[in-house]
């Protein structure tokens, strides 16, 4: 046997001896650690035959699936990251574009559908309830029938939804405490950032925002960033071909964030990660990896992640 291989091997045996301590010791009995798994990255509404899809975020925090944003594709990206619909038990909504909201209904309905029991709780700001409301009634003959024919629970009484119009503690349990954070979204107002502080590792995710520079103190000392991202000259030739080019350009620049100022809102932070997601445009493949890294790098000297769908970080 080799030094390196030996000496690894002997740190392996020490990480695993002093997690299994940790695990009794601080917690009680033996947590899973926070896994964070990106769904869709891809800022926007519009589908793509191919390439990233439209945004969501998972958090498997001690094995439970906190599902953040549910753009179109969701219910598939979860199965695709080996995560049973039925076990889905918060989603968290950060604003009412159908980008981050599509899917809402339908991944309960999905969830529902399996047969087994489940019971989920739907947070975001004012609008979640109307729309779970309007999703029912939209699905009322399909869901009358299957619980008359199936004998299946009345759906209507499984979800339920959690609205906030202020920023602050949402929800806590003994693996994780979620805050919110007021982002800047124009023409929307209730927009937020989300923070799970879990009971190993902290991950914040900005939702869409433009640049906030407080946004670097609610995410102050965060273990991971996800933050949304947008490149300006694939934004400026694509704007070229549109008839609604200006309009289209004042409300990108005002709502979202440009890669330098995503860097200084990571270093104000001090992160350890930040992963770059919902890239506006998602679906241009002629931007790589770098273009994206390159100005967010000025700023920000830790790790950067440019994010793929169903990449785990
Ligand atoms: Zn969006
Ligand atoms: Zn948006």
């Amino acid at each position: 046997m080799n030094t390196n291989r030996r000496e690894f091997l002997t740190a392996a045996t020490s990480f695993a001896v002093s997690y299994a301590l940790l695990g009794r010791v601080v917690f009680g009995q033996q947590k899973k650690p926070t896994r964070i798994i990106l769904l869709g990255t891809k800022g926007g509404p519009r589908v793509g035959e191919i390439g990233r899809s439209n945004p969501s975020t998972l958090l498997l925090i001690n094995g439970v699936p906190y599902v953040v944003d549910c753009g179109y594709g969701t219910s598939k990206q979860l199965l695709a990251a080996n995560v049973p619909l039925n076990q889905i038990r918060s989603i968290f909504i950060t604003h009412h574009h159908s980008d981050h909201n599509l899917e809402l209904g339908p991944l309960f309905y999905n969830a529902w559908i399996t047969g087994l029991p489940v019971k989920v709780d739907a947070y975001g700001p004012p609008g979640v309830a109307n729309m779970i409301r309007d999703f029912f009634s939209y699905q009322k003959f399909d869901i009358d029938t299957r619980i008359e024919d199936e004998g299946r629970t009345d759906p209507r009484t499984l979800l339920t939804a959690h609205e906030f119009d202020k920023p602050g503690m949402i929800m806590s349990n003994d693996d994780v405490k979620v805050s919110t954070f007021l982002v800047r979204h124009p023409p929307i107002k209730q927009s937020y950032a989300y923070r799970f502080d879990a009971w190993d590792r902290s991950v914040v995710i900005s939702g869409d925002t433009a640049y906030v520079p407080e946004l670097g103190t609610f995410a102050k000392g965060a273990d991971v960033l996800v933050h949304e991202i947008m490149y300006l000259p694939a934004i400026e030739a694509l704007l070229k071909r549109l008839p609604n080019a200006t309009r289209l350009r004042e409300h990108l620049m005002a709502a979202h964030t440009l890669p330098e100022d995503v860097g200084r809102v990571a270093a104000q932070a001090e992160v350890k990660t930040l992963v770059l997601s919902h890239f506006v445009p998602g679906d241009d493949a002629s931007i790589t990896d770098e273009m994206w890294a390159e100005g967010v790098r000025k700023h920000f000297k830790g790790r950067i992640v440019v994010g793929k769908d169903l990449l785990e970080i």
